[in-house]
């Protein structure tokens, strides 16, 4: 059998870092890709390069498994994110409840990037952190529009792609639950500690969850999750079962 390999989209956030931790649990080599797009909090693009030895450091296997990072500049994102800053679009976003940086179709071209960059390393699958269970408000998110990516990666490059989103169905709690059950309290640990979600990019006051402004609607999600499944977390255990 040839080893089975994976490219993360790795952005530092919670999601992310979950992901990438179960794909370290599941495929024998893995990589990661991030992108650089001016993000306004530059921090996030510290962060993961932050984590990747943290998780490494974790197990053994994960140890072997972590292989090379990527990290590409893509100025035009920016540049689109910027002129899209017009009255009209800011009013939509606001109503939304997406941030106003939210450029419409941006996993579109992360994952067309990632493919890209996957080609050449032979790596066949590619994952990402979208979830539409707590938050539909993205449509580039949904499994419906990734899983016709993939097919249209697919043909387009001739490769057999596949789109793993393991958190595509799971709510903010669950995630929490399955950072515990793939690294424990270690990976929990370093979620808080160590994940930026924060729309407005803040460390400041550490909070039980982690860091953050607390009020933005990232936040806010993030603080949801951790109170539900802190709040009950048996029933997350019973549920695990009929989950992968
Ligand atoms: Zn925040």
């Amino acid at each position: 059998m040839p080893p089975t390999k994976a490219l993360v989209l790795f952005s530092g956030g919670q999601d992310s870092t979950v992901c990438l931790a179960w794909a370290l649990e599941r495929f024998d080599a893995v990589e990661t890709i991030g992108f650089d797009y001016g993000q306004r909090h530059r921090l996030e693009l510290t962060q993961r390069t932050e984590i990747r030895p943290l998780l490494a450091a974790m197990k053994p296997a994960w140890h072997g498994r972590l292989g090379a990072d990527h990290l590409l500049p893509l100025p035009t994102l920016g540049a689109i994110s910027e002129t899209s800053l017009t009255r009209d679009v800011a009013f939509d976003v606001a109503q939304s409840g997406l941030p106003n940086t939210f450029v419409p179709g941006r996993n579109l071209l992360f994952f067309t990037y990632a493919a890209a960059v996957a080609w050449r390393r032979g790596i066949l699958t590619l994952v990402g952190g979208m979830c539409e269970t707590d938050f539909s408000g993205y449509p580039d998110c949904r499994n419906d529009t990734l899983q016709t990516l993939a097919k249209a990666l697919s043909q387009g490059m001739d490769r057999r792609f596949a789109i793993e989103t393991p958190l595509m169905w799971r709510t903010k709690a669950e995630t929490w639950e399955l950072a515990e059950t793939l690294g424990g309290s270690a990976l929990v640990r370093l979620i808080i500690e160590d994940t930026v979600t924060c729309y407005q990019g803040q460390r400041g006051q550490r909070h039980a969850w982690g860091y953050g402004c607390g009020t933005c609607p990232s936040c806010d999600l993030r603080i949801k999750g951790w109170n539900e499944w802190k709040a009950d977390p048996g029933k997350f255990h019973k549920a695990k079962s009929s989950k992968s």
